[in-house]
């Protein structure tokens, strides 16, 4: 794997395709992996912020989120093939987990966008198994959210907190998972459900 770094942040170099099967592997041999995708606001915060520097250190793949990361690696000579961006990777993922009959988690935003998510994946994506969810307002230090996701054991995680929650949440309790792709994709239960 080759990686392009821009102010310190390292950026897998791939296509969103070639991603996508990186991560399908991950899930077929239990791998955990936690996904960061990253846009310039992130890498911004990342230099004034060492905590969150910290946390996207612990991260096991970077993506391009957006046209402006694309343009800066271009500029500094190491051009990235495009974007991979985090609302693009969570319907492949649904389609790959739809394919493979996997288990899914959704974590994050309002009660009401969080049920509308769940209710349109299991209709567009029959075959998945959506093992459980939980709305992203809720206290950190309660350990039955971790606990839940610990017992269900879901292949795919996604995590809509928004930036920076999503990225400091994964940060803060990968280690006590067992498997399970984990991606932070922003306001994508919104426009999922929306
Ligand atoms: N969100 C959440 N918990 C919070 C704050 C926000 O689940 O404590 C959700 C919010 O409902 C939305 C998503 O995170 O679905 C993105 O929020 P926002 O637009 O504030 O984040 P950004 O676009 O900056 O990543």
């Amino acid at each position: 794997l080759k990686f392009v770094d821009i102010l310190g942040v390292p950026f897998i170099h791939t296509t969103q395709k070639d991603f996508i099967a990186t991560l399908e592997t991950h899930v077929a041999k239990q791998e955990k992996a936690f996904v960061v995708t990253a846009n310039p606001e992130i890498v911004m915060h990342s230099l004034n912020d060492e905590a969150y520097k910290q946390t996207l250190a612990k991260a096991t793949y970077i993506t391009a989120d957006g046209i402006g990361i694309v343009k800066a690696a271009a500029i500094v000579g190491e051009p990235l093939p495009e974007r991979v961006s985090g609302y693009d990777i969570m319907l492949d993922l649904l389609e790959t987990a739809n394919k493979n009959h996997s288990s899914v988690f959704f974590l994050g935003a309002a009660e009401e966008v969080l049920q509308a998510t769940v209710q349109k994946a299991n209709q567009d994506y029959p075959n998945i198994k959506v093992v459980g969810s939980h709305n992203g307002f809720f206290d950190w230090n309660d350990y039955k959210l971790p606990q839940q996701i610990k017992n269900t054991a879901p292949d795919f995680v996604f995590v809509a907190l928004g930036f920076p929650r999503q990225e400091q949440w994964i940060g803060a309790n990968i280690d006590q998972f067992d498997k399970g792709v984990f991606i932070g994709i922003g306001g994508s239960f919104d426009v999922f459900s929306g």
